[in-house]
This record gives structure tokens, C-alpha cells and sequence, in this order.
């Protein structure tokens, strides 16, 4: 067996190796113990923000040009390191490297965007507001900011804040998942190697223990999350009640529709790609099918024929699909969904759970699962896995309904040949990301992505321009050059 490797923080521009408490990172297609990683204490936190705070005066006064010239030579290092990233990625997450590579090249669009930076951070300027009287608008950094980043997209998501926040002048103190942490601290070195200042973007690993540190100290001005519901909201709670500025985005629970009059070999390769990519850990996996009424049959008879032919496998073998699950904890959870289901009332049409996959990685099949309703668990939970539910619904009106109905509202899709029927759909369905004959509407990284409900909470969504908005805020100036000789004494409110 090999010899595990220890993963610790990268403070001040520097790798630490941590302290004792560590955790285990595993390599899920193998269920091989590989890496320990620190696990931060109060302590440590402390002293990671502490050195941000530090770098902030420099940084913040540090000129646009020069932090442009970072973020294009980030963007830069980015696709040439993008094969290594996306081997980390898969060494400790399990997703297959050709996945694994498009994490990076969305999150590239993320610096990519932050090169802008210079016309992001323009304010405005207003002359002549009243006699002699101009006032003009600056956007200035918020300070430290902590970013706190979930196990399934392990570069990507530290690359949607990171960014964009230190684009802006701010410092960061990133908290990536203990469950795969090793790409975000070689992205830290990469912006070092891009000239970015020590201290300006910290990496500490670690758990509750860190992420509590983080929310309750005062040097920290604003807090960006992405990971589960139960964990968003009480970030939200917590770090809004030390008065920080928050975005916390949470789980999902995405539904693609599929109208009457859509191609149905297109919605079922769509939805075989959107259900089980990633082996179903994406936030904007659809994972729940609406056939609208009389595409059910044909459509399940068409995705469970396709997904007979899915390769699954270690994510290194070019051969490979679909990776293993993140841990076998996960596993379990995946199949106990999958086996509470018939129980409940629905069909498994596919079982993922009789799949044999060679090895003892944490490997499951995939699932599909038919005549599912609100109420049942493998309706209701985010199962965070390869498992699709159809439920079948007569009508458009009540396909919109079951979605509106859904306290989750980060994708949908909805597919249709019809023109009409997709804008009725954009205008009438309640969730932040929408996709018409698209079954993953991640946006561009010149728009911002966000849910909508219990799918984030705060009220700015992540990258792109409201990125700028959430690391920014706006000071008004109103300015006049009086002539001393027509000073006086005036004890009125000053009106126009
Ligand atoms: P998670 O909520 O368990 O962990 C996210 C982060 O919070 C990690 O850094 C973790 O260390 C920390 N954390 C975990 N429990 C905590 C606690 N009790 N107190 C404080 N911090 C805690 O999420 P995960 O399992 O890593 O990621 C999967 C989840 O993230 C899914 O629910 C998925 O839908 C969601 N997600 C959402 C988006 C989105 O954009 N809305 C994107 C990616 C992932």
C-alpha cells in the first residue's frame, strides 16, 4: 500500500502542514485511505485571517492593471494545468477526468470573467446635481472574505468566489470540502505563481470546527457558501447575525419537464446525461423526470435501454462514464433511497444497487425510478446521486405546478419543440435557472448563477456581475469647489 500524503493549509503564500487533528481523504475508486488532511482549529482561522487582514491595505490600493494582469495570468495557468487539476480532482473525488477538465474550464470563465475587472468596479458621475455640486459613485473591497466550498465541484466553486472577490480588492480565506481539498490549494499556488501578493488568498482545510471560526470572527466582513440546504441556512443565520454580508447557496432538486411534443430520443439522451453525470453530485443534476402525458411509456422505455449501455468505472479510465460516489457513506444513503422506493409506492425500473462494478471502490449502478410522487422520500430528499425519478403528470398546468410546489428551485429544464409553450414556461416557473431543450442551465460566466427559495439564501447570486455587487460596496461622494467669497452660515437641510 502506498504511503498516505498529508494535505494542510496555505496561509500568507506559504504550505503549512497543520496541526494534529486531521481527517481522512479517500480515493473512491479504489476506497483507498490516500491523504489526511489538517483539520484547522479556532486557532489556525484566526491567524489565516489575521494574515489577510494584513494584506488587505496593499491589495485593496494595489492598481486595476496589475490585478488584471494576475487574473489573465491565472486564466492562463489555468488551461495549462488543466489536465493536472482535473487528475486531482478525480484522485479524491472519483468523477471521471474528462468531467473533471469541464469543471475547470467553467471555472476558468469565472477568471476569465474577473479579467474585466476593470469596467466591473466603474462607479458613476453625475455633475451639476445642483448649482456648483457634483457627486460620483466608487465601489470599493469589503475586507476579508471567506468562501466556503462544497466536496462536488472541489475547484470550480472556490473558482466562482475566489476570483471574483480578490478581482475586487478584497482578501480570502478559503475553506474548501474536507472530503477532496487538494485542487484548491494547488489552485492557491497557481495564483501565486500568477503574481498574486502572499496573504491575499489563504487556504485553511478543515471542518464545522473552521467554518464556525470563520462565522464568528469579526475581521471577517462577508461570507460566500455553496453546499447543502441544512448547512446554507444556518450559515445564513449565523453569519448574518454577526452582521457579515452572506450568500449561502444550498441544495437542489431539479426537474426537467418533457411536453408531449418534444423529441423524445433528445429528452431521454438529455436526461440520461443530466441524471447520472457525476454520478448524479451536481447541483444541477436533473434528478427529477416530469413526462407530461403520453411520453411517459416511451420515455422510460428509451432512458432505461440507454442507461443499460453506461460504463462505469475508475474516472482514470478513458473507457469510464460515471464515477464512484464520494464516500461509501454515500453509497449507503443512495441505497437505502433506492430501497425505500418500492416501499413508498414507485417502480424501480432500473436498480442501481444490482449492478456488480469490479473493486472496492464506492461504486453504485444507476437507478430509475417510475410512478413517483410528492410525499415520498425519494421525492422529497436530495438523494445527491445516480437516481432518477419519473413522476407523470397530465398537463402542462399541473408539470408547472409540481415544480412551483418544490421548496428547492435551483435548475429546470423543460423541453419542447414548441415556441409558445417555452416562453409560457419561462414566464410562469418560480426557480433562478432556467433551460429550454437544455438540461443543465449553468450560466456563462457572464451572467450569475443562483437558485431561488431553499436553494440560496441571501439575496445576490454568485460570479459574474453580481459577484461584483456581493464584494463591493458603493460610496457616494458629492463634491463642491466653493468660491470663499460666497461663504455663509446657513443652518437649513441642505436641498437642491
Ligand atoms: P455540505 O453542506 O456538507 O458541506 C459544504 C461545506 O460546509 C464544506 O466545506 C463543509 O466542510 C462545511 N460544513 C459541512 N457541515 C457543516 C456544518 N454543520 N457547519 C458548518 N460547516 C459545515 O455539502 P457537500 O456535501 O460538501 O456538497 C453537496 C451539497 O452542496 C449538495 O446539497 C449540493 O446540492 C450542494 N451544492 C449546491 C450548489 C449550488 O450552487 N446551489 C453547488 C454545488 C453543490
Amino acid at each position: 500500500m502506498a504511503q498516505r500524503t498529508r494535505v494542510g493549509h496555505y496561509i500568507g503564500g506559504e504550505q503549512e502542514p497543520g496541526g494534529e487533528r486531521v481527517g481522512p481523504v479517500f480515493n473512491p475508486a479504489t476506497g483507498e485511505h490516500t491523504t489526511d488532511v489538517a483539520l484547522a482549529s479556532a486557532d489556525d482561522v484566526r491567524r489565516a485571517v489575521q494574515v489577510a487582514a494584513d494584506a488587505f491595505p496593499g491589495w485593496r490600493r494595489t492598481p486595476l492593471t496589475k490585478r488584471a494582469d494576475v487574473m489573465f495570468r491565472m486564466r492562463h495557468l489555468l488551461t495549462e494545468h488543466q489536465d493536472e487539476i482535473a487528475r486531482i480532482i478525480t484522485s479524491e473525488h472519483g468523477k471521471v477526468v474528462s468531467d473533471a477538465a469541464g469543471e475547470v474550464a467553467r471555472g476558468l470563465e469565472n477568471v476569465e470573467f474577473a479579467t474585466g475587472l476593470m469596467s466591473h468596479l466603474k462607479g458613476d458621475h453625475s455633475q451639476q446635481v445642483a448649482s456648483g455640486v457634483d457627486v460620483h459613485q466608487v465601489r470599493q473591497p469589503l475586507g476579508v472574505v471567506a468562501c466556503i466550498t462544497p466536496f462536488n465541484f472541489p475547484a470550480m466553486v472556490p473558482l466562482w468566489m475566489v476570483g471574483s472577490a480578490i478581482a475586487a480588492g478584497n482578501t480570502v480565506v478559503l475553506k474548501p470540502s474536507e472530503r477532496d481539498p487538494s485542487a484548491a490549494l494547488r489552485l492557491a499556488e497557481l495564483f501565486t505563481e500568477a503574481g498574486l501578493p502572499p496573504g491575499v488568498l489563504n487556504v485553511v482545510n478543515g471542518d464545522k470546527e473552521a467554518v464556525d471560526a470563520l462565522l464568528d470572527d469579526p475581521t471577517v466582513q462577508a461570507v460566500s457558501f455553496v453546499g447543502s440546504t441544512p448547512v446554507a441556512a444556518s450559515i445564513y443565520e449565523r453569519a448574518a447575525a454577526t452582521g457579515k454580508r452572506v450568500q449561502a447557496l444550498g441544495g437542489a432538486k431539479n426537474h426537467m419537464v418533457v411536453m408531449p411534443d418534444a423529441d423524445l430520443d433528445s429528452a431521454a439522451d438529455a436526461a440520461v446525461s443530466a441524471a447520472y453525470g457525476s454520478a448524479g453530485e451536481r447541483c444541477m443534476a436533473v434528478s427529477v423526470l416530469v413526462a407530461v402525458g403520453e411520453v411517459a411509456d416511451p420515455l422510460v422505455e428509451r432512458i432505461a435501454d440507454r442507461v443499460g449501455r453506461l460504463r462505469i468505472g475508475d474516472g482514470t479510465d478513458p473507457a469510464s462514464e460515471m464515477g464512484p460516489l464520494i464516500t461509501a457513506h454515500a453509497r449507503e444513503r443512495v441505497a437505502s433511497y433506492v430501497a425505500g422506493a418500492t416501499d413508498e409506492g414507485a417502480t424501480v425500473v432500473v436498480d442501481g444497487r444490482e449492478q456488480e462494478i469490479d473493486g472496492d471502490g464506492f461504486f453504485i449502478g444507476v437507478s430509475l425510478v417510475d410512478q413517483v410522487k410528492p410525499g415520498m422520500k425519494v421525492y422529497d430528499d436530495e438523494i445527491f446521486g445516480p437516481v432518477l425519478s419519473v413522476v407523470r403528470v397530465p398537463s402542462y398546468d399541473e408539470a408547472v405546478a409540481l415544480v412551483n410546489a418544490n421548496d428547492h428551485a435551483n435548475g429546470v429544464a423543460v423541453f419542447t419543440r414548441d415556441g409558445k409553450t417555452a416562453r409560457e414556461f419561462e414566464l410562469d416557473i418560480e426557480v433562478g435557472m432556467v433551460g429550454v431543450n437544455v438540461p443543465i442551465p449553468v450560466p456563462v460566466g457572464a451572467y450569475s448563477f443562483g437558485g431561488w427559495k431553499r436553494s440560496l439564501f441571501g439575496d445576490t447570486h454568485v460570479y459574474g456581475p453580481e459577484s461584483f455587487d456581493f464584494y463591493t460596496r458603493r460610496k457616494v461622494v458629492t463634491t463642491r469647489w466653493p468660491d470663499p467669497s460666497d461663504s455663509q452660515i446657513n443652518l437649513g437641510f441642505p436641498t437642491h
